[in-house]
């Protein structure tokens, strides 16, 4: 018989080990059935996929299209009251967990598809991923949970000024037009889907990313301790251990059904399997006791991977690691953080282990024998090294981008007198001039060193040179900070770079990177008040006045749009129409002496001096340094 004739229903799968349970059980070794069920549980996977690409195809064709249909997308619902098909999935879900147990997990999770499929072809070129057991990284799923949809609501309760509601205003997000807008580029998804996907499932077994990354997971945990329906035996169990052997969430099936009467593992995503290989059919889903009620004294002894000196080691190097990498290049997202700082803490103590161990393997390879390092040992060692390298060297980044940050948040001159003259010098603090250059320095190294453009590093690098009166660079600095950005970080760098523009003088340049800000935020009205100055330097003064009025239209209180209009009016002869503008202006003008000279610089570089002159002796009165200012550098 060639070997793909023979049975498929009774096939010798593995040999059963059970080396997780501490009372070993008279495990015998014989032909394990295959499952029935895995194979509907695939074509339940399958479809999903296939559905989930009809979805974006049907998104791409018609423009609009139902909100994604993932749990991550809660968090928007928390956060801003967007009721989204992610929240209604995500609800929907955990209602049926504390009832039936996690199926969704099972038969209805795009990653556990991705898991099992890398299981199924890693054993078809003889590996068989083994589980990775940890005590304290079991409580990463939870923690990142309650971090997702937990803390904005905790940090709004504590931060919210007094009369803001704790929960957000709810509103529809059920249908959008921007789908992929909350999702990370195909270039990052590729390489998320791999790092979760295969990489935890070779190094930290079948379910590797759901037992210590997903957050998700961690809820479904919890409401499955609560949930009646279970895996439970009858009486003809003999204790044979297919069940166990067969488990990809590496539950100790045999021992929790001997103990209990069922699976009380929440880890347990009723697969079937177990009920499907059961040479006995001793197993069946049923409703009962639910975990929540089984003391906890009671729980099955298991054997784990780690000391517990490993264990705390573990928890600092996970946790490492993932601020390390989370977000370092504006390019990895939470979830595929957690699945990096999984397979870091893997191959930090294996690495470890290697190092000290005489003997060890990893899979079938050998990889130290004897105290001396095998190939394999080397080419581990050689993957490990480079992986660790690089986390190291994103923490570095991170490390600068921190540290440029809290010089960034110090600054003190207000954005809009900064930029109301080429060059601020004359407004900066002692203090301003200690933090540009601090955060200069770091904001460079993170740039400069990074192996991917730090589009985010760039940006307020950008704004540090700028204020320390290298405006020519700023504006290179965020053409290639915008070039690499998308959305509103875009359009910031964009509209700041138009702005550096027009106080260089270059309006026709300015104009251009101001629409371009425009495509991308519509609403950017400050955008528009620049874009109206560039045309009007350029001699386009009805369309500069046309600008400025849809600005005033987005926004009735814009003071300076106003003061725009009015200028434009008294200039044009039409002075009814400036009177209207300008008190428009001045019932929303702070009375701040560095308001009144930005306002007045901004409309002295209009040359509507008069409007101009109003604004800066407002600011004297409040002020007089300013006359000092005014006279020593600007005139
Ligand atoms: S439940 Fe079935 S497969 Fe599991 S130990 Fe008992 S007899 Fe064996
Ligand atoms: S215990 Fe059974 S149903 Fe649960 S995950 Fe394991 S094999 Fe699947």
């Amino acid at each position: 018989m060639k070997s793909g004739c023979e049975s498929l229903e009774v096939k010798k799968q593995r040999s059963i080990q059970l080396p997780v349970l501490k009372q070993q059980p008279p495990a015998q070794e014989s032909a394990i059935r295959k499952s029935r069920t895995s194979r509907w549980r695939a074509a339940a996977l399958i479809i999903l996929y296939l559905l989930m690409i009809a979805h974006i195809i049907q998104w791409k064709m018609m423009g609009t299209t139902i909100s994604p249909i993932e749990p991550s997308e809660s968090m928007y619902t928390l956060q801003e009251g967007a009721i989204n098909a992610g929240f209604i999935f995500f609800t929907l879900a955990i209602l049926a967990t504390l009832i039936f147990g996690r199926f969704v997990c099972g038969w209805g999770c795009h990653i556990v598809a991705l898991q099992d499929f890398c299981a199924w072809v890693l054993k078809k070129v003889g590996l068989v991923p083994k589980p990775f057991r940890s005590r304290l990284l079991v409580f990463v799923p939870l923690i990142a949970a309650l971090y997702m949809f937990a803390w904005p609501t905790v940090y709004r309760f504590f931060s919210n000024p007094e009369g803001e509601p704790l929960i957000p205003q709810f509103t529809n997000h059920l249908v959008t037009s921007n789908f992929w807008g909350t999702f990370p580029s195909v270039a990052v998804a590729i390489p998320f889907l791999f790092i979760c996907g295969f990489m935890t499932v070779y190094f930290l077994g079948q379910k590797g990313f759901c037992t210590y990354a997903c957050p998700y997971g961690g809820f479904f945990s919890i409401a499955d301790k609560f949930a009646p329906g279970k895996i439970r035996v009858t009486d003809a169990c003999n204790q044979c251990g297919h069940c166990t052997a067969t488990c990809t969430s590496n539950v100790l099936v045999h021992a929790e059904v001997k103990q209990f009467g069922m699976v009380v593992d929440p880890g347990c995503m009723k697969c079937m399997d177990c009920i499907s290989v059961c040479p006995n059919d001793a197993l069946y889903f049923g409703f009962g006791k639910p975990t929540i009620a089984i003391p906890k004294s009671d729980a099955v002894e298991k054997n784990y991977s780690l000391t517990w000196s490993e264990e705390i080691v573990a928890a600092v190097v996970f946790l490492a690691s993932f601020l390390a990498v989370r977000g370092v290049y504006q390019l990895v997202p939470f979830l595929m953080a957690l699945g990096c700082a999984t397979i870091t803490t893997f191959l930090t103590l294996k690495t470890w282990r290697l190092i000290r161990a005489r003997e060890l393997s990893f899979y079938h390879f050998n990889v130290k024998s004897s105290g001396r390092i095998q190939k394999a040992g080397w080419g581990f060692l050689s993957f490990a090294v480079v992986w660790i390298g690089l986390n190291a060297h994103s923490g570095w980044v991170r490390y600068h981008e921190y540290e440029g940050d809290r010089a960034f948040q110090r600054i003190q001159i207000p954005d809009e007198l900064a930029l109301a003259q080429t060059n601020p010098d004359p407004w900066l603090t002692p203090i301003d001039r200690e933090n540009i250059v601090n955060g200069k320095t770091h904001f460079q190294g993170a740039s400069n060193f990074g192996l991917f453009l730090n589009s985010e590093a760039l940006s307020k690098l950008a704004w540090f040179e700028y204020l320390s009166g290298d405006a020519e660079r700023a504006v290179q600095s965020l053409e290639q900070a915008a070039a690499h950005q998308k959305g509103q970080a875009k359009a910031l760098s964009l509209y700041y770079r138009g702005t550096m523009l027009n106080r260089l003088g270059r309006y026709e340049q300015a104009r251009t990177s101001l629409d371009e800000a425009l495509t991308e935020r519509p609403d950017l009205v400050l955008a528009r008040e620049e874009k109206g100055e560039s045309l009007w330097q350029l001699g386009r003064k009805a369309e500069a006045v046309s600008v400025w009025s849809d600005a005033v239209q987005q926004n009735g209180r814009l003071v300076l749009a106003n003061n725009q209009l009015a200028g434009a009016a008294a200039s044009l002869g039409r002075f009814q129409e400036a009177i209207v503008h300008e008190k428009q202006a001045d019932q929303f003008t702070p009375d701040n002496p560095h308001y009144h000279w930005m306002i007045g610089l901004r409309l002295q570089n209009l040359r509507m001096n008069e409007l101009a002159e109003k604004h800066f002796q407002r600011a004297i009165q409040l002020d007089p340094g300013f006359q000092v200012r005014r006279k020593g550098r600007f005139q």
